[in-house]
This record gives C-alpha cells, structure tokens and sequence, in this order.
C-alpha cells in the first residue's frame, strides 16, 4: 500500500476506516471539515485525540471506562449474582438505557466469526468464563445479537458456561431476528430482558 499523496488524502483514508463509511461519504465529510466547518474539524480532532488517551477498558467489565473500573463494575447497587454478556460497548449502552437491568456486564470483543476467523479466544471467552466463575455470579445472560453469528456465539459461549456449572439464560425472542441490539428500541430490549429464559 503506498502512502497517501497529501494531508488530504490521509484525512479522507482515515474516515474510510469508520464503520458503514464508503469513499464517497469519506471524501464528502473531509470537504466539508475543511471547506466550511473549521471550527468542528478542531474540535473532531481534539476529541478524538482526547478519547484516545483517556478511554480505556474497564479491567473488570472490559467496557469503555476512563477509571481502571467503570462505574457499573465499581457501583455496590448493582447485582452481582447477575452478568449480562454483550457483543460491544454499544450494546451496554443500550441495555442501560431501558433502566430495567441491575446486574453487572461483560463485553466480549464481538461474536464468532468462524468465516472471517474469529473463534471463542478471539472475542474475549477465555476470560469471560474466569469472569462468571469469580463465586458471585449465579445466572449469566446472553445479550448476543440475534443475529445467525450472534446466536452461534451464543451457543458456543452457553455449553461452556453450562459445564461449569453455571446458570445461563438467553434474552427472550422478540428482539427481531437478525437484529443488532444497539438498533432495537429499549421497550423490546427490555422486554427480552424480563422474559429471559
Ligand atoms: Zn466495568
């Protein structure tokens, strides 16, 4: 790969690399910065660079936290006989939202992906099954997406869970299939949250 002809040209490389975004949409953002919007393109900048530095992964939860625990980890309120498994951060994000789950978290580095050659190790299950054994956890919830790879993830991650003798639900059907749960509106989240089995 050769390296980009101009600032420009990096700026416009860069944004391709955003999720859903072509190069059309990555040439048209870069035009737009830089031909009408400077002001926003400092402070883009200066956030980005800000939350590269600051935000970290909780070491407990792995979740995006600037403290070495993040808030729900290091809250007593919360329950921890309950863990929540998600795919992404996002996905925390959106399950918080509904305020209907007091439990703690853990988020795996997305879901199986045998096509692409992502297996168990590779999304964080190793050190999702040390997590769930730490003696507190008694039921973990598999908050995959309903998605063919998420339910396979989901699968995968319930047989190990299960063997080690730990109880596992799934969220309840209602989520639409095919559905990543950042995208679902927080009454079917919750929902499938209550009727978990
Ligand atoms: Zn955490």
């Amino acid at each position: 790969m050769n390296a980009p002809a101009s600032h420009l040209d990096a700026l416009i490389d860069a944004l391709r690399r955003l999720p859903g975004v072509g190069v059309k949409s990555a040439q048209r953002m870069a035009y737009h910065l830089l031909q009408h919007d400077r002001a926003s393109a400092q402070r883009l900048a200066s956030a980005l660079q800000a939350a590269a530095e600051h935000v970290q992964h909780c070491r407990r939860c792995h979740g995006l936290s600037e403290t070495p625990l993040c808030g729900i980890c290091a809250d007593p309120e919360r329950d921890a006989r309950q863990l929540c498994v998600v795919e992404g951060p996002a996905d925390l994000a959106a399950l918080e939202r509904t305020g209907s789950y007091r439990g703690l978290y853990f988020v795996l580095k997305g879901r199986l992906s045998p096509l692409d050659g992502v297996g168990a190790r590779d999304i964080g299950a190793t050190e999702l099954l040390e997590r769930a054994a730490d003696g507190q956890v008694q039921e973990v919830i598999l908050a995959t997406s309903f998605t063919a790879e998420g339910e396979a993830t989901a699968h995968v991650l319930a047989q190990a869970l299960k063997a080690r003798g730990l109880q596992v639900t799934r969220l309840a059907r209602g989520v639409p299939a095919g559905s990543e749960l950042e995208y679902v509106d927080l009454s079917t989240i919750a929902h499938a949250l209550v009727d978990r089995r």
